[in-house]
């Protein structure tokens, strides 16, 4: 059995990136659309408002994702170590989620703010906050370390840069091949 978990923050690419996981055997799974399902039966109606609802809210909704993917045997994870709210940054991965899924290794998909603002800015489909990318970026790296030391995974990073896609892809492909 193995899990990896694949973290980002929002536009740096890693659902890009982590779709070369599928030639792996592994499959993908997206904690925030297995949040989102089970907030869609209590009429959240925008993936993007999650975030936003109380604390306790999200919470129970990231215990009962964290608990379904459990089930799912192998699987690369596409979910995020820190959550910004409008209270402050939210562990994505607390005591509760980590120990629920055990994963070998913990993957952060890093790019400069730079690179990442330019992606943003080029996805209507979504909204984005316009927050500090840079300070983002470090609270997932502690807290993705934190989540680490509980469960003993091991943590990498993957520069997904500007027109090198390639080099990421392969950098997470020599991750995975163990
Ligand atoms: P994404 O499509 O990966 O940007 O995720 C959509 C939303 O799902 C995020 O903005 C969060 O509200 C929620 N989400 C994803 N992963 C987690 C997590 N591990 N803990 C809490 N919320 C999460
Ligand atoms: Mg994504």
């Amino acid at each position: 059995m193995s899990v990896v978990i694949v973290t980002g923050v929002p536009g740096v690419g890693k659902s890009t990136v982590m779709n070369a996981a599928q030639d792996y055997g592994y499959k993908i799974v997206n904690f925030g659309s297995t949040m989102f399902e089970e907030a869609q039966k209590e009429g959240v109606e925008n993936r993007d408002d999650m975030r936003k609802l109380p604390i306790e809210k999200q919470q129970s909704l990231q215990k009962q994702a964290g608990e379904r993917i459990s089930q799912m045997g192998d699987v690369v994870v596409d979910t995020h170590a820190s959550i910004l709210t409008p209270s402050g940054y939210m562990p994505g991965l607390p005591e509760w989620t980590i120990s629920a899924l055990k994963p070998n290794i913990i993957v952060l998909v890093e790019a400069t703010a730079q690179e990442i603002a330019g992606r943003r800015s080029k996805d209507p489909s979504r909204m984005r906050d316009a927050d500090d990318i840079d300070m983002h970026q470090k609270v997932n790296r502690d807290y993705a370390e934190t989540a680490a030391s509980i469960v003993g995974a091991t943590v990498s990073i993957v520069e997904n840069h500007d027109n090198q896609i390639e080099i990421a892809v392969e950098q997470f492909r020599k991750v995975l091949s163990k």
